[in-house]
């Protein structure tokens, strides 16, 4: 009879000579000293006990599949070139919108309920504010029907969302100029996130229950035998793991560079912040909510900065270690047009601060968690597209059970959708370099 194996066994399989639970035997090339990392305390065994697992990455997506890692028991090595929500990564801007809108794409809204869930949840443990439910307003010319498909799904899945004309906006929102707008949906439950404090906080929380971070540029190791073994570090050390999980963002593609379309796209992004006149309301989030309409889409202003304007149209293709981060003339004369004509209130408003983040676009703009052709033990999380913050928390929590056995691979994050019809498989997107 054939022996049935768990997932957890086959993850640990390739490493049968590594004692489970020994983290001490993890780093092993020079200057390779790791943090030992204490098993969790408690009865049952966990999915992750004995794992050892390292995750490059300590953004949104990297950050929360760390600590989801470790809660599940897993001996946890973050690794991060710069830092959690550094000023290059594409988590590193200071807010981000959060909203369950996603057309009838329903997997998304699932995942920002469970999203805001978690980021309340930890709120809570933390004593700390990092998500204002300040509400989403999607302003239109006519019938947004992205907008009005996702209605039933959003009321299924409990969101509160208000549906209302021309003449209700103005009524309701007299700080925005109304000219040409017919149709609104209020999404109350959405708002934004503090987005690089939000990183630096779940990093934190990892330590605090017992991952271990290092500061490093890493590098993936060789995959033999469809299993990769360690990573190479910028200092010259390796790092061993049963699994690797590679949330790099928008510099997936400088690592895993096979891959046709690339796994990723960065694009050039610009956001801007002007200064609200002194002691008005209106045009703060005390009596505005966070807005889109057409490619822009903002913050009003908050305790924390001036009053956001972004546009969402893709970019000039951008190098997120080295690209040029001044932003545009063009960019801030285009965003205070649109700003002064919609929101009359912040005529004349000063540019108080402005930044160049990527988006790091996949081929469809849709996310993607899945193992590499190569390595079933290898992860790669990524492609949030210009709208990944928000899902990383939930994504975390999603792929930790995927990579632990806990839970199937999501097709719809598959790399096998950009294999096209005819294509034989994910390993069409590959080709080994
Ligand atoms: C201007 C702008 C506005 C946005 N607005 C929204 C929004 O309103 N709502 C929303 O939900 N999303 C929004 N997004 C998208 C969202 O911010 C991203 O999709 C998300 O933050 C991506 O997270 P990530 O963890 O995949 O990548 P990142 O945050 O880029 O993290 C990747 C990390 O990997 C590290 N790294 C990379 N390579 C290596 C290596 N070789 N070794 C070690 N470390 C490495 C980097 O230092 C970085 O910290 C926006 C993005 C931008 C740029």
């Amino acid at each position: 009879m054939t022996k049935r194996i768990s997932r957890r066994e086959a993850i640990t399989a390739g490493f049968a000579g590594a004692a489970a639970g020994a983290l001490g035997a993890c780093g092993n090339g020079a200057g390779g000293t790791e943090t030992p990392v204490a098993a969790p305390t408690g009865s049952a065994p966990q999915t992750g006990s004995g794992v050892r697992a390292v995750v490059v990455g300590a953004g949104a997506f990297g950050g929360w599949t760390a600590l989801w890692l470790r809660r599940a028991g897993a001996e946890v090595t973050l690794v991060d070139a710069w830092g959690a929500g550094n000023a290059r990564a594409s988590s590193g801007g200071e807010s981000r919108l959060i909203r369950a809108t996603y057309g009838t794409r329903r997997i998304y809204s699932e995942m920002v309920a469970r999203g805001l869930q978690i980021w309340k949840e930890h709120e809570a443990r933390w004593d700390d504010r990092l998500l204002f439910s300040i509400g989403m307003l999607r302003i239109s010319s006519g019938v947004h029907e992205y907008a009005k498909s996702a209605l039933p799904i959003l009321r299924e899945l409990g969101f509160r969302v208000e549906e209302f004309d021309g003449d209700e906006l103005a009524r309701r929102f007299p700080q925005i100029n109304p000219e040409g707008l017919s149709y609104a949906v209020l999404e109350r439950d959405a708002g934004y996130l503090l987005a690089r404090r939000g990183c630096e906080r779940v990093l934190e929380e990892f330590q605090a229950e017992g991952g271990a971070f290092r500061r490093a540029e890493a590098a993936p190791g060789a995959m033999d035998a469809g299993r990769m073994r360690e990573i190479r570090l910028s200092d010259g050390s390796t790092v061993e793991a049963d699994l690797f999980v590679f949330a790099c963002g928008p510099w997936l593609a400088h690592l895993f560079p096979g891959f046709d379309p690339p796994l990723v796209q960065s694009t050039r992004q610009e956001v801007f912040y002007f200064g609200p006149p002194a002691g008005r309301a209106d045009v703060t989030e005390e009596e505005l909510p966070t807005w889109i309409e057409g490619p822009f889409y903002g913050i009003p202003a908050t305790r924390f900065r001036g009053f956001k304007i972004a546009d969402d149209r893709r970019g000039a293709a951008f190098d997120p270690t080295t690209g040029d981060r001044t932003p545009s003339a063009k960019g801030a004369r285009e965003a205070r047009e649109y700003m002064e004509h919609r929101f009359p209130g912040m005529r004349g408003a000063p540019l108080i601060e402005a930044r160049v983040c990527q988006y790091e676009q996949s081929a469809d703009g849709n996310l993607i968690v899945d193992t590499h052709p190569e390595a079933d033990n290898v992860w790669i999380a990524g492609g949030g597209s210009g709208h990944g913050y928000k899902l990383g928390a939930a994504l975390g929590e999603m792929l930790a059970g995927q990579a632990l056995g806990e839970r199937e691979k999501e097709p719809f994050f598959g790399l096998a959708r950009f294999a096209g019809a005819d294509a034989a498989g994910p390993s069409a997107t590959y080709r080994r370099t």
